[in-house]
This record gives structure tokens, sequence and C-alpha cells, in this order.
């Protein structure tokens, strides 16, 4: 599944939003296994409205939605690539997510510390992100002597390597993150394996007080401004509200937002907006048994998308049988959408599309 790290300097209100967004989804998950895998790691439903029509027309029995799995990763603070709070132990958790939220704290309260006695987003951006850039300098600076070794001994691969390294040490001594180096398709694969904590797309989340997030505020804008400037996302959230929304069902919580003026709860938009970002999208298994929605990355092909439900599916992949979403809902179901020939058989080089309700044939 895919990995969300939720960061942030101490006091911005990171736990209370990770304690919220695990708990709404363990009380929306009252039907289907719910797992906490640590103290810190939460699995999340990834919700879609379209997974509950497609179960009501299949009349599946079951509806398990995909999953987004969000890591609150604590210590980050001035001076952590040096050894400060909570040391390097952070680092590794953040090497091991697709994706970065990074918390950004826009509400004032005199009864809550700012670790530097004011409060600055913009400034606290530039904190975190100096302390992941230092750390990503030391630890290629670190790797690049082995491989310039290696690259004397003729490793071809070592090579490729060391240029991608030194074209990320260039970018980052002059104090930018890696994420702002162009890569090419050829080297894609290699770029991904430095493993940069600054090339990880990343979401600024805005915390805002609970009258705040419908418009945001003075500090939430200038986030906006700093997150367009520099090609990133941003979200505007209250902790506060999402966590008073995980202790109420789910017709209490509606009529809660609509009270403050929010379509959706602010779990439903980070994850909207961390799918956006990791370029993710859903397919759909539907039938009389359970409603199933499946993770993707854009452009995945047909045995690709098979092998997230089984790599053996992958291998012995035949065909996909596919149905539209909205052929499967507006014709109402799979038995109609075939005899309108929407349903379509495609081979190993069709490029799944978001919504696509499919069946997979394959060779056991
Ligand atoms: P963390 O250190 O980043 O995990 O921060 P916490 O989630 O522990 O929050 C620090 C303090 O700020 C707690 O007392 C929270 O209740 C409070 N807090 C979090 N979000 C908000 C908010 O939107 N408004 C206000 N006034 N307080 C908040």
């Amino acid at each position: 599944g895919f990995r969300m790290g939720i960061v942030g300097l101490p006091n911005v209100g990171k736990s209370t939003l990770f304690n919220a967004l695990t708990k709404t989804a363990a009380a929306q998950a009252a039907n289907f296994p719910f797992c906490t895998i640590e103290p810190n790691v939460g699995d999340v439903a990834v919700p879609d409205t379209r997974l509950e029509k497609l179960a009501a027309i299949a009349g599946s029995k079951q509806i398990i939605p995909t999953r987004m799995t969000f890591v609150d990763i604590a210590g980050l603070v001035k001076g952590a690539s040096k050894g400060e709070g909570l040391g390097n132990q952070f680092l590794a958790n953040i090497r091991e997510t697709d994706a970065i939220a990074h918390v950004l704290r826009c509400f004032e309260d005199e009864d809550v510390t700012h670790v530097d006695g004011r409060v600055d987003p913009v400034s606290d951006a530039e904190t975190i992100e100096t302390e992941l850039i230092i750390a990503d300098m030391e630890s290629l600076e670190k790797r690049l002597q082995n491989i310039t070794r290696k690259v004397r001994g003729g490793d071809k691969e070592a090579v490729q390597q060391e240029r991608l390294m030194k074209a990320a040490l260039a970018v980052l001594e002059e104090g930018k993150p890696a994420r702002v180096v162009e890569v090419d398709e050829d080297d894609q694969k290699q770029w991904k394996m430095l493993q940069l904590l600054t090339s990880k797309p990343i979401l600024y989340v805005c915390n805002v007080d609970e009258g705040e997030a419908a418009e945001g505020n003075a500090l939430s804008q200038k986030v906006a401004e700093m997150a367009a400037a520099q090609g990133n996302a941003h979200v505007v959230i209250s902790a506060k509200i999402e966590e008073e929304i995980s202790q109420l069902d789910a017709e209490e919580a509606e009529e809660f937002l609509g009270e403050l003026g929010l379509k959706e709860a602010g779990l439903d938009r980070l994850i909207k907006a961390g799918y956006a970002l990791l370029e993710l999208e859903t397919y759909f298994t539907v039938g009389p048994k359970e409603a199933r929605a499946w993770t993707i990355k854009h452009g995945t092909s047909a045995p690709q998308a098979a092998g997230v439900i089984h790599g053996d599916f992958e291998k012995g992949f035949i065909r996909a049988e596919t149905i539209a979403y909205e052929d499967f809902v507006s014709l109402g179901g799979e038995a109609p959408a075939k005899e309108a020939g929407k349903m379509r058989a495609e081979g190993k080089n069709y490029t799944v599309q978001d919504g696509d309700v499919l069946h997979f044939l394959f060779n056991t």
C-alpha cells in the first residue's frame, strides 16, 4: 500500500490529527477488519462513494475500501539532522514513506507553546526543509565515496548512480530540495533508489482553528502562496474539528460539518490530496460476495493492476474483462452492461483507467 508520513515541528497538531484520522477510520470501519499496526502507524480506509453505488447495484454482501497508511513521525526539530530531539530514528521512518504531509501551525493560541516562540508557518516549513536537506546531503556524501570507488572499478550502474547523486548534491548545496531536479525517464528507477527525503512529494497541511476551516486564514494564505511558488500542494484542515468528528457517528458528523460550512471531513480532503499528489487511481472488483476498491498508480497496465490483488494474477494474466464505472452504474450492473456491449476484453497492454470495474482471467 501507499504510505504517507505526517511530519512537522512539535506542537503543531500532528498527533491530534493522526489520532483523529485513525479513530474516525476505525469507527467507519465497523464492518471490516481494522488494524493499528503500531501506535504511530494507522491504516485508513479511502472514502469513495462510487464503491457504495457499485455494491448496491451488484447486491454485494461486503464493501471493502482500499487503504492508505499514515505514519505519525515525531522528533523533527531544529538540529534534528545533528541528532537533536529524538535523533535520527525519524529519518528512517520518513525514508519508508511515499509522500510527506507536512503539518504547519496556522492557529494562534497562547496556551500552546510554539518551539520558536512565534507562529510563522512559512518559517517553520523552512526549518523542517533545512533539516531534511542537511540529512540528504550527509547521506549522499557518505555514499558517494563508495560509489566513486565502484566507478573507478568499472561498475556501469555506479556511473549512473554517481551522476544522479552529484546532481542531487548540487541543488541541495544551494539549499534547495532534491525534488527540483529534473529526472529523465531512464533514470527514474535509480533516482528512487537514492531514497532522498527531499525528493518525496510534499503536501502542506495548514492546521487552522475551527472557525477558519472553510475559508482558511491569513497564515494559511501565506502557506498557499509558498506551496504554489514551489509547485507543491496544500490543504486547509482543522485538527480540532477532526478530533470532534472522530467522536461522532456518521450522521452527526455530517450535520456538524454542515454547520461549519464544510462539504467533507479533513480526512477525505487529505486522502484526496494524497491521491492527486501520488497520481493514484482506483479500480474495482465487484461481485455478490464483495465490492472492493484497489489502489494503483496512474498508467498501470492490466497485469500490474492484477498483481495488486495477487502476484499469481500478474504472472498468469490472460485478459481483463472491463466495464467503465459510468457504464456499470448507468446500465445497472454487469449483465446489462455486457448486453449493451460495454464489457470489453482487454489484453496485457491495456492501461487501467480510474473507475474501471475489472474481472481478471489468469492461468494458475
Ligand atoms: P504535535 O506535537 O505536533 O503532535 O502536536 P499535538 O497534536 O500534540 O498538539 C499540540 C497542542 O496543540 C495540543 O494541546 C492540541 O490540543 C493543540 N492544537 C492542535 N490543533 C489545534 C488547533 O487547530 N487549534 C488550537 N487552538 N489548538 C490546537
